[in-house]
């Protein structure tokens, strides 16, 4: 097999970039190890900045976003006993919606299905080869036959544990990492959400985060230890944490109910330098984590996609490298930006076992001050709606 470009990965930036290169005429490959019910079922991110609706709509996938998702023009951080509002709307001008990624990936499965681009799932011991050359290749398993896909670019957008970053010879990246001390608990329950908008919490018990998927769909989060384990947490134990940590009109207003689905993540910010290794591209995850606190991760999934399908098309259509040289540094401009503001918000609103009392009140200090000046609030709305792309 022949294809332009082989993408390893049918996530977010695989699919995405598969769409926006088919948009612009350049033929692609997503080679994929798992099943598609399996990609779909990874309850994952639900936070959708105004870029990345537009590119959704920019490949023809945006139309169930925009009659299902929940445009949100603020959000609350809670401290103290008080919910303080942060109007982004008013003070950056945009929205962000919320919108599962389960949900993202169906729509941008169904596009490329509709437009008849090959999609190879459960693919086995994807290898790519050969990319510090001018042809390189992916070889797979596919049903028990090893197959090879020449290109002549492969885009690693096969997330953190994925092998095109691991492909790469240590001695040519490297990488920045900080591993925080707790992770967050997630349950998914079918009950309204809190309130119609985000709540974020900073408690002395820990971190609690209340969110949604719909209307009809809650999620919620609490700082856990990262020796914890689900069992650890029947619903009944969750909901009395959860209550612990919320606001007293919070706590009147839950809803509680039975968990679809509960999972631990640890948190962790981490990037990789460069990019681009020959005509190797990471994209996503593969090159970058962010802590789910800034609600990034797969909005900039989003935007390395974007920037690698204009540099590819500029290959191709301008027959110019100046987009896929210059790939790999205007990309990490914008991740190193996100991962600052999601270690910010992580840093602001988190329990951490080391800081003591005086960790303790610098937050509530930090948080007092966003709360109440309009140049704080402004910086905070600025980075949460996602800065431009
Ligand atoms: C609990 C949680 C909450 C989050 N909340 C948010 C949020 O609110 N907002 C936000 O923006 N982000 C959030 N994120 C982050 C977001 O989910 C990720 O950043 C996003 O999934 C990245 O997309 P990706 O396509 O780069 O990687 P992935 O979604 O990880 O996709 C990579 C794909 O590659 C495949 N793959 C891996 N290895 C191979 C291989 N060897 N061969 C072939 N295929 C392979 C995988 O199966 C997968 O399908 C959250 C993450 C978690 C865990």
């Amino acid at each position: 097999m022949r294809t332009k470009v082989a993408i390893i990965g049918a996530g977010p930036a695989g699919l995405l970039l598969g769409q926006l290169l088919r948009t612009y005429g350049i033929d692609n490959v997503i080679l994929e190890q798992r099943s598609p019910e399996y990609v779909l079922s990874r309850i994952r991110a639900g936070l959708l900045e105004e870029g990345t609706v537009a590119l959704l709509d920019e490949v023809g996938a945006g139309a169930r976003a925009h009659r299902e998702g929940l445009v949100h023009n603020g959000i609350e951080l809670a401290f103290g006993g008080n919910r303080h509002r942060i109007d982004m709307k008013a003070l950056a001008g945009k929205t962000v919606m919320i919108y599962g990624q389960t949900e993202v990936t169906l729509d941008l499965m169904n596009v490329r299905k509709e437009a008849g681009l090959t999609t190879i799932y459960e693919a086995a011991d994807v290898t790519p080869i050969d990319f510090d050359t001018n042809r390189p290749r992916v070889t797979y398993l596919k049903d028990g036959v090893t197959c090879d896909i020449a290109c002549d670019f492969i885009a690693g957008c096969d997330g953190f544990h994925g092998i095109s970053r691991a492909s790469v010879k240590p001695d040519a990246i490297e990488t920045f990492e900080r591993v925080y001390p707790f992770g967050w608990l997630g349950i998914l329950s079918e009950t309204p959400p809190v309130s119609h908008e985000l709540i974020y919490n900073n408690h002395p018990r820990g971190f609690a985060l209340c969110t949604m998927r719909s209307m009809h769909r809650s999620r919620y989060y609490v700082q856990c230890s990262l020796d914890d384990h689900v069992d650890q947490w029947p619903d009944e134990r969750f909901w009395q944490e959860l209550k612990s940590r919320l606001d007293r009109k919070a706590v009147d207003e839950l809803v509680t109910g039975p968990s679809i689905e509960k999972s631990i993540a640890p948190l962790r910010s981490f990037v990789a330098e460069p990019m681009r290794f020959g005509r190797m591209f990471l994209a996503g995850d593969a090159a970058h984590i962010v802590p789910p606190t800034g609600a990034k991760g797969l909005n900039l999934a989003a935007s390395d996609a974007y920037y690698l399908a204009c540099a590819l098309r500029e290959y191709y259509d301008e027959k110019s490298s100046a987009g896929i040289d210059d790939y790999s540094a205007k990309a990490l401009a914008r991740v190193w930006k996100a991962v600052r503001f999601s270690w910010w918000m992580t840093s602001m609103l988190h329990k951490f076992p080391d800081s003591g009392t005086f960790g303790a009140r610098i937050q509530l200090a930090e948080l007092d001050y966003v709360a109440s000046s309009r140049a704080a609030m402004t910086s905070l709305a600025e980075n949460y709606v996602g800065l431009p792309f």
